[in-house]
């Protein structure tokens, strides 16, 4: 039998009522597996709770604790499953595939809209369904489990407040559908050595474009961190209107050393500044293109290239070269 280490961060899976009526986290890691008495039969699972967070609270030092807490378990286990809230999921999902390089041992994270207390939740099914994919000879690598679909973790995107199915795949198709058995659709495999790079810097800002805006914010953001994610319009660019003044801060933000990077606000295919004159410029002057990855996975990676103290050149070398299919060329 499998041996699974179950870590537990919070998120509503283990909520529970407060006095006012709202939910926060309480139940603990060994009490979750109270719920699903079925997992005996799947794995041998050990509870650890490393938080019990809301996962509005979870920042780069939570990913850098879960990332630390599977390199200090990793030759103990055959495989993780992280229960941590819906709401930031995606993009520990996205840190803890770039933290983790060649990681041949499924890392799956999964939560809930309901709590795992009430009668009817969607918590136990996402659990057992989780421990079960986690325990298949052919996962490897970072997910996230969510409504039976196996997520890659640099493409998964929260797109539903409310509802079960919770979770899309941004862009590419999901892994495997996991219902007490795996149907997969995309083969993994890691044939070289785990390594861990436990490290991320969150000198980071992400501007997101509006109609009428005014361009003296980039500029003043600029000067307070070190690089800037602009989600533009469309397939990307920025106005000229305002004395050209989105396009003379930039290249000031460049000149001294910053990182710009393009993204878009639509959902689906990504980002291309060559397409129109008002990116084009902006490609020109070195405004990197994210192209189609998600925001959780720039922010996530960005934030781990700032971690690892790169010079600028190496960090963009770095942000264009596709891992775990972060970007598809
Ligand atoms: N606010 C909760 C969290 O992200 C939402 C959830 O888990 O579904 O922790």
């Amino acid at each position: 039998m499998k041996k699974v280490l179950l870590i537990a961060t919070g998120g509503t899976i283990a909520s529970k009522q407060t006095d006012n009526g709202s939910l926060a986290p309480d139940i603990t890691s060994e009490e979750l597996l109270e719920y699903v008495p079925e997992a005996k039969d799947i794995c041998q699972v050990t509870a650890y709770q490393l938080y019990n967070l809301d996962s509005t609270n979870i920042c780069y030092e939570h990913w850098i604790g879960m990332a630390k807490c599977i390199e200090q378990n990793y030759q103990k286990y055959d495989a993780f499953v992280i229960t941590h809230g819906t709401d930031t999921m995606a993009y520990t999902a996205a840190a803890l595939s770039y933290m983790i390089s060649n990681n041949r041992k499924p890392v799956l994270l999964t939560g809930s809209q309901k709590s795992i207390y009430l009668r009817d939740n969607d918590a136990r099914n996402n659990l057992i369904n989780a421990l079960i994919f986690a325990c298949d000879d052919m996962s490897t690598g970072v997910h996230i489990l969510f409504d039976n679909k196996v997520i890659l973790g640099t493409r998964a995107r929260k797109t539903r407040t409310k509802s079960y199915n919770a979770f899309t795949s941004i862009d590419f198709p999901e892994v495997a559908i996991v219902d007490g058995k795996v149907r997969r659709y995309i083969e993994e495999s890691e044939q070289s050595e785990v390594k861990f790079c436990c490290v991320a810097r969150p000198s980071l800002f992400v501007v997101k474009m509006f109609p009428g805006m005014d361009s003296s914010i980039i500029g003043l953001i600029g000067n307070q961190y070190d690089a800037i994610v602009l989600e533009g319009f469309g397939v990307g660019g920025m106005p000229n209107y305002d004395s050209d003044g989105f396009y003379q801060e930039i290249r000031r933000l460049i000149d001294n050393g910053k990182i710009i990077v393009m993204t878009t606000q639509v959902t689906h295919e990504g980002s291309d500044m060559t397409r129109y004159a008002v990116g084009h410029r902006l490609a020109k002057l070195g405004v990197i293109d994210a192209e189609d990855m998600t925001l959780e996975s720039i922010v996530a990676k960005l934030m781990w290239l700032l971690g690892r103290n790169l010079n600028r050149n190496h960090l963009i070398k770095e942000f264009l070269t596709p891992i775990r299919w972060d970007r598809l060329q």
